[in-house]
């Protein structure tokens, strides 16, 4: 069969519009629309035939979908005003009638179901166009700001609005606050219980009053008028031990952001004076999510500063000697006691890259260790009855254990913490003067 007898076949199976005609032949014709492509046909068939074009018809393919992308666009326009919104993608998701007419009409001139476009991906392409020109704004199929969705069987459209990713580096001044939001055990979080207001988190629902995702996140949801955030650490430190130095790596996602364009300088400013003395931040840039699992897989090795307090005296020789002995050794640590009722008993293997550190007393010292991801720094010190070794207490043959542990930098290992090019989406003011 020619193309000729192609098109009168498909036009003998009824009414049907431009558009619809067209994307059977979507990919012959560079430049054109399917709609000038099917009235390209319908012309030639009708000098051809001296018959006359039809203007309107009553397609029964599209059911005249086809001709309401202006429409659709009006639509979406209306609902993303309030949004703020560089990049955007289009996603049809159609009438599973209109997708069947598409392939019976396929099936009945005897061509491939799949030939040619469907209007699913004409609607994409032809209402974005609209909506790029009556917005301003640059359509990217890869991680848009938004995704607009239009649903044919409902004939609405709804707005899907990406996470702003917030990358940078934060310091915990104090001891005793979480990384992140800790539910009370009492009532998971609710508040409330059977018998009321819940009496061991006095209703907050929350096991601490605070923590660095809170300090952080809240300043970072009221300046992009987001919905809620979730907070992303490389790692985390105990409750009770600080996180100075060059402080953590995190990225905080915050969901459905009204604002994207927020000046990081003014909001690193504004989260700092919030959480002023017990948390100081750093921003870098605002990032693509990718960042996310980048700063999760690379491997850190942490340095702590640790205060062991010894049972005993210990002799200045002796101390040094244990920290000799475990510098550059691999320690062999079961799951440590006091966090076996929530990870599984196995055992592991860590580094200790470095182990420095002087008496302060006859029975305390102070210790500067650089440690493999994973190590477990209070079982190193005090062996947890023999489950991590070697370790110190036995190194001196006395009894101890950890009294302050503070993490004084974390750095990435094999790789770095610095963001690639391609996941950065705008940049820390101050860094761009440099
Ligand atoms: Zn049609
Ligand atoms: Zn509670």
């Amino acid at each position: 069969m020619d193309l000729f007898e192609q098109v009168e076949e498909i036009m003998g199976q009824g009414e049907i519009c431009d558009s619809c005609l067209g994307q059977i032949f979507a990919n012959r014709g560079h430049g054109l629309t399917n709609r000038e492509r099917g009235r390209a046909w319908k012309t030639v068939l009708a000098m051809e035939n001296e018959k006359i074009v039809e203007r309107e018809v009553d397609c029964w393919v599209c059911l005249g979908e086809s001709y309401r992308f202006r429409e659709w666009a009006d639509l979406a326009v209306a609902e993303v005003r309030e949004i703020e919104f560089e990049t955007y993608k289009i996603g049809t998701k159609m009438s599973p009638l209109l997708d069947e007419n598409a392939k019976l009409l396929r099936e009945l001139v005897g061509i491939s179901v799949d030939s040619g476009e469907f209007l699913k991906t004409e609607m994409n392409r032809e209402v974005g166009k609209i909506i790029g020109d009556r917005t301003g704004k640059s359509f990217q199929e890869d991680s848009p700001d938004i995704v607009i969705l239009l649903d044919v069987s409902t004939r609405s459209v709804e707005i899907q609005v990406s996470p702003i990713c917030i990358y940078g580096r934060y310091k915990k001044l104090i001891r005793g606050i979480p990384q992140t939001k800790w539910p009370c055990g009492e009532c998971k979080g609710k508040g409330t219980n059977s018998e009321g207001v819940c009496e061991r988190c006095g209703g907050s629902g929350k096991q601490y009053e605070e923590s660095v995702q809170e300090l952080i996140d809240s300043v970072a949801i009221g300046a992009t008028e987001g919905e809620s955030s979730t907070f992303h650490g490389a790692g985390r430190e105990d409750i009770d031990a600080k996180m100075v130095g060059t402080g953590r790596p995190f990225v905080v996602e915050i969901k459905t952001p009204k604002k994207r364009s927020v000046d990081l300088q003014i909001l690193e400013e504004s989260m700092n004076e919030a959480a002023t003395g017990k948390v100081e931040v750093e921003l870098e840039g605002i990032v693509s999510r990718k960042m996310v699992a980048h700063i999760k897989e690379l491997p850190a090795s942490k340095t702590y500063e640790v205060g062991v307090k010894f049972e005993d005296v210990v002799e200045k020789k002796l101390l040094k000697k244990a920290l000799e002995v475990l510098e550059g050794v691999e320690i062999e640590q079961e799951t440590p006691t006091r966090v076996i009722h929530r990870r599984a008993d196995k055992t592991r293997v860590r580094k200790v890259y470095s182990a420095k550190g002087e008496l302060i007393s006859p029975t305390g010292a102070n210790l500067e260790i650089h440690g493999e991801k994973g190590l477990y720094i209070k079982e190193l010190v005090s062996g947890d009855n023999g489950r991590t070794k070697p370790n110190l207490a036995e190194l001196v043959g006395v009894e101890a254990v950890v009294e302050t542990l503070d993490v004084i930098s974390v750095v990435a290992e094999g790789g770095s913490f610095r963001v690639p090019e391609y996941m950065l989406r705008q940049k820390e003011s101050k860094d761009m003067e440099k």
